[in-house]
């Protein structure tokens, strides 16, 4: 019995983790598919969503790439601030449209969504992430002195 849960479970794993790349493939696939047979598409709203929100992931993923290889010393300051503004000014497009669907659509929420998951992907790469209290193991930013909760002096950069 138990076996069959983590049997399901892990297979839920696998498709999760490979789901990325299945909804990155999608758009182009059902373009090519879908080109002048315009009836075939039963919802184009859901269709037109789907390929924004592909879109916004792989733009996503391009910040995190960038700011991994910018971590790395891969790229120069000077690439890392040009490529990474080339892809939010792209991201806001999406953003933008997404908006207007959602607007019309009565859904308000992706965009509150988008946010968290920027400074998700942010806090996830940035270098000084996880400075934590040696005492408390509060959280805190570069620069602080003292922790915030327990007062204990910080020795971080
Ligand atoms: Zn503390």
């Amino acid at each position: 019995m138990d076996i069959i849960i983590v049997l399901i479970i892990a297979g839920l794993a696998a498709i999760f983790l490979t789901y990325p790349f299945f909804i990155s493939r999608k758009p182009k696939a059902s373009r090519d598919i879908n080109h002048g047979d315009e009836d075939i598409i039963i919802d184009p709203l859901s269709d037109k969503i789907n390929r924004l929100e592909s879109q916004k992931d792989s733009l996503y993923t391009a910040i995190q790439d960038i700011e991994f290889d910018y971590g790395l010393g891969k790229l120069s300051a000077e690439d890392y601030q040009e490529l990474k503004q080339q892809y939010k000014l792209q991201a806001v497009n999406v953003l933008k449209k997404l908006d207007e669907i959602n607007k019309v659509a009565g859904l308000n929420l992706i965009g509150s969504e988008i946010e968290n998951e920027i400074t998700a992907i942010r806090k996830s790469t940035s270098p000084h992430a996880n400075l934590k209290c040696e005492s408390c193991g509060t959280e805190y930013k570069t620069g602080d002195a003292f922790c915030s909760k327990c007062g204990s002096k910080l020795n971080g950069e």
